[in-house]
Formats: C-alpha cells, sequence, structure tokens
C-alpha cells in the first residue's frame, strides 16, 4: 500500500513536469505534409507497437526530411500488456489505448486498411471505409509491421463460440459477458445443468496471455460473485487449458511452477497437456473427446501471420512470416522493410527474436536508422537486441519474472511489472490516470456494469437513390449485394451492359476473384439492397456449395459476356 502511494506521488511530480512539457510541446507548429514534396515518403502499415514507435524514432531521427504514412485500421494504438486488466475493470477501457495522432505528430495518419500492395508500382492500396474507392499512396520506402492474428480457422466450432484475446474490442466483449453469464447465473434456479455451464469458464492456451487472461479472470469472478445474492463463489469453477506439461513454457521452470501453485491455490483448475479440440455453443470439446460444459471459453491460441501477407508475393516462413535479413530488410526487395509479429527477424546469437513488444519497440529503431542510413548511403546495421527478460502477471499482487538472468516471484515481481509496464505507458498523463486507478483498485470493490455495445451486424439493408453509384469501376470488390427493390444500371467503361431488378444479385465477381470491381452500378429507380460483407459472404457460400456454385456459374457467365463484348 505504502508502495503504491508513493509511487501515485512520483507519478503526480512526474506528471507536473510532463504537463508543462506537453504544453511547450502544443506551442510548436504542426509539420504539414505536401504529397506533391520531394522528399522521399515511408509508408508504415500497421498500427501497433512496431508501426507506431519505427514511425516516432522515424520523426526523432530523420525530422523533415522524410514524408512518413502510417496506414492502421484505428486511430489508436493499444497497450497489449495492461489489456487483461481491461476484464477486471482495474484500469480503464481508455487507458490501454492512446491516440497515434498524438503519439505521433509529425506523421500523417490513415485511418484505413490496407487492401493490397503493388510491388511494381510501388503503392499501396487502402479502403476507405465509407465508400470502397481504391487510394493508392506511393511510397520510397514500406514498412510492413501488420502484426498477428487470432486464427481459429480448421479448429471445429472455435470461430463461434471462443472469444478471441487480441485487441480492446475483445477484452470488452468478454468483460461483458462475463458479468452477463453471472447475471443470468444468479436468476437460474430451475436448469442445475445451466447454471454449472454458465459458472464454468475457460481458458485455453498456458502461454503469457492465456495465463495473464485466466488470472484476472479468476480474480473478478471471484471477487464480483460475492455481489450476487444468489451465486455461491464455491459454484464458480475457472479452467486453464494447456497442452504441454507446464504453463508458461517461455519461463524458467521454477517459476512456471510458481505460478501453477499460486493460480491453483486462488481457485484455478489447472488442466497439462490437454488440447483444446472444438467448441459449440454449450460446450469446450478436449482432444480426448470430453465435453467440458461452458458457455464462456476464451483461446489465446493460435495466432498466425496477418492474412494481407498470405496475398503478397514476399519470401515467407512455412508459418507464414516475412523473412527478413538481420537489418530487416526484405530480401530482393529494396526499400521494403518488415518487423513486429508479422516478421521472422534472426535474433543475434541464432534462432528468431520472439513476438513481444519489448522486441518490436527495439526492431522499430534498428530499421528507423537503417532507412535512415540508406537515405544517407551508409551501411545498415543488423538488429542486436537480446532481450532483457520476462514478465508475466499472476492477478492480485502477484507476478513472475526473470529480469537480466535473476528471477522473481510473488508481490516483488508484480511491483517490478507495475513499475517497469506504467513507465512504458505512452504519455505521463495516461501514467497518472493509470497509477491512480491502480491504488483505488486496491480500495474500491469491482466495477460490475455491463456496457451494451452494438456490434456491427454483418448482413445490413441500404437504400439507395437515383443517380447514386453503389459501386465504381476499380473500387475494391469487397460486398455482394441483392436488389429488394428498385432497379440499377451496370456500366462498363461508359458502356451500358446490363440492367439490374428485383431479385439479381451482383458484386460477387470481384469478391469470388479477390479482385476490383469491374464495372460501375448505378441506381436508376430507388433501390433497396441487402449488403453481405465479403465475410459474412465467405460464410454463407462456404456452408452453403449449391449457392456458391450459382454465384460462380453467374460469375463465369458475366464475365464471358464482358470478355465478348
Ligand atoms: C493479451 C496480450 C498481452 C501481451 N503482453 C505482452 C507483454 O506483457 N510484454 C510484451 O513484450 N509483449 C506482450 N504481448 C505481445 C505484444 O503485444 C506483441 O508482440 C506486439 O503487439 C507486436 O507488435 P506489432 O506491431 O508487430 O503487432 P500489433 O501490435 O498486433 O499491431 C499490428 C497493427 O497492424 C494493423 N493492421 C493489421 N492489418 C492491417 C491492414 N490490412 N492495414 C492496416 N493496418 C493493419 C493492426 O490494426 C494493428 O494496429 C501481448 C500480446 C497480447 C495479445
Amino acid at each position: 500500500m505504502m508502495m503504491t502511494t508513493l509511487l501515485v506521488l512520483t507519478a503526480i511530480g512526474c506528471g507536473l513536469i510532463a504537463f508543462a512539457i506537453a504544453f511547450a510541446w502544443r506551442v510548436r507548429p504542426a509539420v504539414v505534409h505536401d504529397h506533391a514534396s520531394q522528399r522521399p515518403r515511408v509508408v508504415i502499415i500497421g498500427g501497433g507497437f512496431a508501426g507506431v514507435y519505427t514511425a516516432r524514432y522515424l520523426e526523432k531521427l530523420a525530422g523533415d526530411r522524410v514524408e512518413i504514412v502510417l496506414v492502421s485500421p484505428r486511430n489508436h494504438f493499444v497497450f497489449h500488456p495492461m489489456l487483461p486488466e481491461v476484464i477486471s475493470g482495474s484500469i480503464g477501457i481508455m487507458d490501454v489505448v492512446s491516440p497515434i495522432r498524438r503519439m505521433l505528430p509529425r506523421t500523417e495518419l490513415h485511418v484505413r486498411t490496407v487492401e493490397g500492395i503493388d510491388f511494381a508500382a510501388r503503392t499501396v492500396q487502402t479502403s476507405t471505409g465509407f465508400h470502397s474507392h481504391v487510394h493508392a499512396i506511393p511510397f520510397d520506402h514500406l514498412v510492413l509491421a501488420m502484426g498477428s492474428v487470432t486464427d481459429f480457422r480448421g479448429l471445429r466450432g472455435l470461430p463461434e463460440h471462443a472469444f478471441p484475446f487480441k485487441d480492446l474490442g475483445d477484452a470488452l466483449r468478454l468483460r461483458n459477458h462475463v458479468i452477463r453469464v453471472l447475471e443470468e447465473a444468479a436468476v437460474e434456479h430451475h436448469d442445475p445443468a445451466l447454471r454449472r455451464r454458465l459458472l464454468t469458464f475457460v481458458v485455453a492456451g498456458g502461454g503469457f496471455s492465456g495465463v495473464e487472461v485466466v488470472a484476472e479472470l479468476n480474480d473478478f469472478v471471484r471477487a464480483v460473485a460475492r455481489h450476487f445474492r444468489g451465486i455461491d463463489p464455491a459454484e464458480l469453477r475457472v479452467v486453464l487449458l494447456h497442452s504441454q506439461d507446464r504453463i508458461l513454457p517461455e519461463m524458467d521452470s521454477r517459476l512456471a511452477e510458481f505460478a501453477q501453485r499460486l493460480l491453483r491455490k486462488r481457485g484455478v483448475e489447472i488442466r497439462l497437456d490437454t488440447r483444446l479440440a472444438a467448441a459449440t455453443g454449450q460446450a469446450a470439446v478436449l482432444g480426448d473427446g470430453t465435453a467440458l460444459l461452458t458457455q464462456t471459453l476464451v483461446s489465446t491460441v493460435p495466432s498466425s501471420p496477418h492474412p494481407l501477407i498470405g496475398a503478397l508475393l514476399l519470401p515467407r516462413t512455412p508459418q507464414g512470416r516475412i523473412e527478413v535479413e538481420a537489418t530487416l530488410a526484405v530480401p530482393g526487395m529494396p526499400g521494403v522493410w518488415a518487423l513486429g509479429d508479422c516478421a521472422r527477424v534472426p535474433a543475434p546469437g541464432g534462432g528468431v527474436a520472439p513476438p513481444t513488444a519489448q522486441h518490436a519497440i527495439r526492431q522499430a529503431r534498428t530499421l528507423a536508422e537503417n532507412i535512415v542510413a540508406t537515405l544517407d548511403h551508409r551501411p545498415t546495421r543488423p538488429f542486436a537486441f537480446r532481450g532483457l527478460g520476462k514478465m508475466g502477471a499472476l492477478g492480485r499482487h502477484s507476478a513472475v519474472a526473470e529480469v537480466f538472468g535473476v528471477r522473481l516471484s510473488g508481490f516483488l515481481a508484480w511491483f517490478l511489472w507495475r513499475t517497469v509496464y506504467l513507465m512504458k505507458l505512452p504519455g505521463w498523463g495516461r501514467r497518472l490516470k493509470v497509477a491512480v486507478a491502480w491504488t483505488l483498485d486496491l480500495i474500491l470493490p469491482p466495477e460490475l456494469v455491463q456496457l451494451e455495445a452494438q456490434g456491427s451486424t454483418g448482413i445490413v439493408r441500404e437504400h439507395f437513390e437515383p443517380g447514386q453509384e453503389v459501386f465504381e469501376q476499380g473500387d475494391v470488390g469487397d460486398r455482394v449485394y441483392v436488389v429488394l427493390s428498385g432497379a440499377a444500371e451496370v456500366i462498363r467503361d461508359g458502356q451500358r451492359i446490363a440492367v439490374l431488378e428485383r431479385g439479381d444479385y451482383f458484386g460477387e465477381m470481384a469478391v469470388l476473384g479477390g479482385a476490383q470491381r469491374n464495372a460501375t452500378v448505378c441506381c436508376t429507380e430507388a433501390m433497396d439492397v441487402l449488403v453481405l460483407p465479403r465475410r459474412e459472404f465467405a460464410m454463407l457460400s462456404g456452408s452453403l456449395p449449391e449457392l456458391r456454385h450459382s454465384f460462380e456459374t453467374t460469375a463465369g457467365e458475366r464475365a464471358r459476356s464482358i470478355g465478348s463484348r
């Protein structure tokens, strides 16, 4: 308690200094980026640790000599190491994210998704989100920092029923779901099996993120259960599944055993040598076929490189990561670089650098230095960081840490974990807020509010007025449309080639072929359509082979008809 108070006082002092610095910084004029300028342009794809820190170091090292463009689907940077704490609410949702614009005042941010890269033309194609027009950004240097994704493909039932844990949205969804099932269980007195299912929480994956998630989840449900008169804490079951014979395989075995003992003491049931094979809406199905009844299954594995990488002609490992040289340059592709979780970076002394934020930040520095060296015609240098250590939080005032070869566990490791990550958070204001939140968390009961965040519903209806374009020739093929009423015409190279009416569908050619739109569709009579985004279309056509066949047949006929014109 005294230590935390000291930490808060230090943070307040530092916060005041930071306030003064921030004020002085604000009066400096922002650099206006001139697209017509002759400065070399560095385009960075990805707003995570690797991308944001590359831009940060480039701003420092290259100043106004380069134009920096960063493309990220979101305008914020997520501080992953503290994400598990969002489950328990021990820190606020807004405290694990930082606005990229404020972190990178000299970088031009495009809040868009990269759809493709044309290495020959040296351009990156982005889609705008509000419309499917392709936007091409030319580059002199390209930095690939797309990270990894949780990939449940091939795992039966996981895409439908398991919670991934990679992003802020995942953490929020899980927290809301956990509160929802507790609410449900509190009044479920008729069906004991359903009650047991609601009160069983399963996490698959005993690596760092799985262990941190299960520890937070366990602390949270046990702390809040006291506020539900209808739940006896003894009914709660929190299970960790791990496919190997001990959790935290990345750590020294004594620390992993400490973590196992502590979690078990706190009520987590650890099932070693147990693989998650499938999931249903009511159970986690284990490798031996046993069904573990649960309404809450979280899986932190498997993680795989970003799917965009699979569509690019780049040197790749069998697992799909981009092969890079020790300088982080992509071999045989001048001016193309890759780093972070999406790349296979050789570690100094052999092996591969682990996919951690700690390494991504150091790689970002090397990469920025190497871009500047290339511009100055100086030799580049290899990535030489060996890692400072590893730390894993175990919930309530406990952690394990291996720093500079020294092993720590329990409170001291936890205090080190909190101090290190507090100081790593971008911005003094945020550090201060988190320090205060942590202090209040020691004395106040956990927050129980369930936030109703309405997610995107996938398939939606849209309305078009006569003269309005649905999409334009050359746009990204990201949706399929079904005409519910009204009419439209299909125009290719200025000529009308077809008319679309009630019951017709269109847009399938570009979606099926992963290509750009080969014609423009323009509404001629007030029209209502059903819109199937690419993902939903893939799910539907993947499950109904006849439907897919019919779409493919129509797409083939339409392609032949266009070809014969
Ligand atoms: C729960 C959790 C806890 C963790 N704890 C720790 C820890 O304690 N210590 C540690 O060192 N590491 C930790 N890590 C690992 C660490 O977060 C990753 O190694 C790090 O985030 C990798 O950085 P990155 O930039 O390569 O990828 P990411 O941070 O994943 O960033 C990738 C970025 O690319 C963007 N992107 C993807 N596709 C596109 C596209 N098509 N167009 C444009 N942008 C795109 C994404 O939106 C994202 O912004 C943790 C990870 C998780 C999930």
